[in-house]
């Protein structure tokens, strides 16, 4: 494997920056480039003028297509870790095309390289930009190209997919048209490491000076009926082999630990009435979130109109609950944006045929809620029970893996007939949710190549690569939610976070201001303020400092307590229902407790309270703030309910949260991206954390000028928590 420099542990003080900024130099991303291999006036020197769209900033369609190259190859920068520039040669030519089936493009490594220095495995063929990953150096001279692509410069012409074109924009909003960042994404792909250099037609090994060799790939096919891998055939095997459908699988650990979160099965579970509970069988949509593995779970409403095709007449009814809606009359796209915009949370398509259902087509990217189809016989059960309470859950059953064997093994595509440039070399079209290297392109792709959307960057790190998930922008969003907010992303939420640093386009240093301002917004949130803040103020109006610390909790003591504010005793699901009602009656009852642990101040006067919370917490408060929370204190009658109002006055009082900001905020840092205590290191003391804080406060709180978030995310211990730091 190849050997990068491994940074110790931040370990306190002044080395924390050093290391910090030596880490985000040396460990992480990849520089790929395109070379661009067209002639005069072809391809991406093709004049025409073009409006800018979907944040592609080019005028013309050579430049445009230019810039969702390299949108696509910035994906895959952020992912992969090497410190050997990968350069694309591509170029735009008319590929194979019939006027309803086109070969949208196709890449492969530009040459193949063994028994390399550093190489995992001798006799073994890697493609180039992986074997100078691993090498560490240009194997083949700087100037030469490390993959080579070609794309079909005929689509949507007629004979060539009439009508259907590439779509050009970097944001997803493809419609009907092609996603051309999609089929990049894939395609670079192959060209990375997604690919068997062995012939899938004759199972014959590629050959060399002195024999033939296999693929780093083929160490990892493995025919589910002999048990055989494929570098351990002979030819006529690895030809049955090929084509042995449902029984060629992947064998490598990070693709078979990561699919379980990532395969499933799409359901509509009716959680009641429990005459009809039970699982559903449904068709998913090209457009809005998926299914996710939490599911979006709420009450059943009817549209009016019942085919969902104008304004909803009865938002009231909708709005926070799922929209059940009649197929027909209109696009799928318009049916559950009404909804949405009557304030459903999810959408049901009854199917018009009493049995079955479809895949729904369309593409719309401003519906961000999950929907999916029944069939009209199930349609008429559910609505028949419209009045009985109807609640169901739309949700990715990981119980039962999409594309996998008995076993739970990924499925690889093998036809029989081998298909030449498909077979062997993608998964098997059996995958759901829709995963990026199947051999046919699908609608709801999400431009993520990490778990939990896709295996991709699971099986580039199998064969070898340094890989990791957090340069993933889907992943890396989410990640803020789990480590801030403690739960999943609400699918409004992740849509705005993810387009804001997407729609930086092709501009990398917006792309990384935008993560490290949007982690932390979440800190900034209402939501953290109203919970893991709320903790910590709590925290140091009642006890002080904890003893030998600079700080008011520990963090095992702040996870419960945060998670006892959001589910206790009202479950929160952000931006569901009256969320916002719930979450003050959960403070209120946190508050309440709070104030009867053992060793919490308990004075019976009003006053004394109050001076004794202000005290703890460091600070002096005006004259208002103390009038208002003895005025609390005394309006809810003393005692415990007394104590819980003052206490919430107090760590709400602007000189409080204001003191308290930048020490809170540092701590979070630790909590959140390190997923420690700030001393849970050697040497086991806040000087790490006093570093940070001094840094914060001598920069009046500015964390940007102070580069503290930068530095987080940057830094190796919080990197190796997804991947290869
Ligand atoms: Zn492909």
């Amino acid at each position: 494997m190849i050997k990068k420099p491994i940074l110790p542990k931040f370990v306190a003080s002044f080395f924390a920056i050093a290391l910090f900024t030596l880490a985000s130099q040396s460990a992480s991303a990849t520089t790929i480039v395109i070379l661009n291999n067209d002639q005069p006036n072809v391809g991406f020197n093709d004049p025409t003028a073009a409006s800018p769209v979907g944040n592609n900033t080019g005028t013309t369609l050579g430049q445009q297509r230019l810039n969702a190259f390299q949108f696509a190859a910035n994906i895959w920068g952020a992912t992969l870790n090497s410190s050997v520039t990968i350069t694309i040669r591509a170029s735009w030519s008319a590929l194979s095309c019939t006027a309803t089936t086109a070969t949208l493009g196709s890449a492969g490594a530009a040459g193949i390289v063994r028994n390399f220095p550093n190489a995992p495995f001798q006799d073994t063929w890697y493609s180039e930009a992986l074997a100078n990953s691993l090498a560490g150096s240009d194997l083949n001279t700087s100037s030469n190209p490390e993959i080579s692509a070609q794309f079909n410069v005929n689509l949507g012409n007629t004979g060539c997919l009439d009508g259907t074109h590439f779509y050009l924009g970097l944001d997803n909003n493809h419609g009907s048209d092609v996603d051309l960042v999609s089929v990049l994404i894939h395609e670079f792909a192959h060209g990375l490491g997604f690919q068997t250099f062995t012939n899938s037609s004759t199972g014959a090994q590629q050959s060399g000076q002195s024999g033939s060799f296999p693929s780093i790939y083929d160490r990892f096919l493995t025919d589910a009926t002999s048990g055989k891998t494929w570098n351990s055939m002979t030819d006529v095997e690895r030809q049955a082999s090929a084509i042995n459908t449902g029984n060629l699988v992947w064998n490598g650990n990070q693709t078979d630990t990561d699919l379980r979160g990532v395969l499933g099965t799409a359901r509509l579970r009716v959680n009641a009435p429990a005459a009809i509970a039970g699982n559903y069988t449904v068709g998913t949509a090209d457009f809005g979130s998926r299914v996710s593995t939490g599911g979006t779970t709420g009450n059943v409403a009817q549209s009016s109109p019942v085919d969902g095709c104008g304004a909803f007449s009865n938002g009231a009814a909708i709005s926070g609950r799922v929209a059940l809606i009649d197929r027909g009359n209109c696009n799928f796209v318009v049916k559950v944006k009404n909804a949405q915009s009557a304030g459903a949370i999810g959408a049901i398509i009854v199917n018009t045929t009493t049995a079955g259902v479809i895949q729904m087509g369309g593409g719309d990217a401003t519906i961000t809620i999950p929907s999916l189809m029944i069939s009209g016989t199930d349609g008429t059960t559910l609505k028949n029970q419209l009045n009985s309470g109807l609640n169901a859950t739309a949700l990715l059953d990981n119980s039962v893996l999409g594309g996998a064997d008995g076993q739970g093994r990924a499925l690889l595509f093998a036809p029989n007939p081998v298909q030449s440039g498909s077979s062997v070399s993608h998964w098997d079209t059996s995958m759901f949710p829709n995963q990026v290297m199947e051999p046919n392109i699908s609608g709801d792709l999400t431009h993520s190549v990490a778990i939990p959307a896709d295996l991709t960057l699971s099986e580039m790190r199998d064969v070898g690569w340094s890989g990791n998930a957090i340069g993933d922008v889907p992943f890396f969003v989410r990640q803020q939610y789990l480590d801030f907010l403690n739960r999943q992303p609400d699918s409004s939420g992740f849509a705005f976070w993810t387009s804001d640093i997407f729609n930086c386009g092709i501009d990398q240093g917006c792309a990384e201001v935008h993560r490290i301002n949007g982690s932390a917004a979440f800190f900034l949130s209402i939501e953290f303020q109203d919970t893991g803040n709320l903790v910590y103020k709590m925290w140091k109006a009642g006890f002080g400092k904890v003893s030998g610390t600079p700080v008011a909790v520990r963090r095992t003591n702040f996870l419960r307590d945060s998670q006892t504010i959001q589910n206790s005793p009202n479950q929160i699901i952000v931006g569901q229902g009256n969320w916002q009602a719930n979450l003050e009656a959960n403070k209120q009852a946190f508050a309440l407790s709070f104030v009867q642990r053992a060793g919490f101040p308990n004075q019976s006067d009003g006053p004394s309270f109050v001076n004794n919370l202000f005290a703890n917490a460091g600070v002096t408060p005006t004259s208002a703030e103390q009038t208002a929370a003895i005025n609390a204190f005394n309006g809810a009658g003393g005692g415990n309910a007394g104590r819980a109002a003052a206490l919430r006055s107090v760590c709400d009082s602007p000189s409080v949260s204001n003191a308290l900001r930048n020490e809170a905020f540092v701590l979070m840092q630790y909590f959140g991206y390190l997923q420690r205590d700030p001393d849970a290191q050697t040497p086991a003391d806040y000087s790490g954390f006093q570093f940070w804080l001094d840094k914060l406060n001598s920069f009046n709180g500015n964390f940007i000028a102070a580069e503290m978030v930068k530095a987080f995310l940057a830094s190796t211990e919080y990197r190796a928590r997804f991947g290869n730091p």
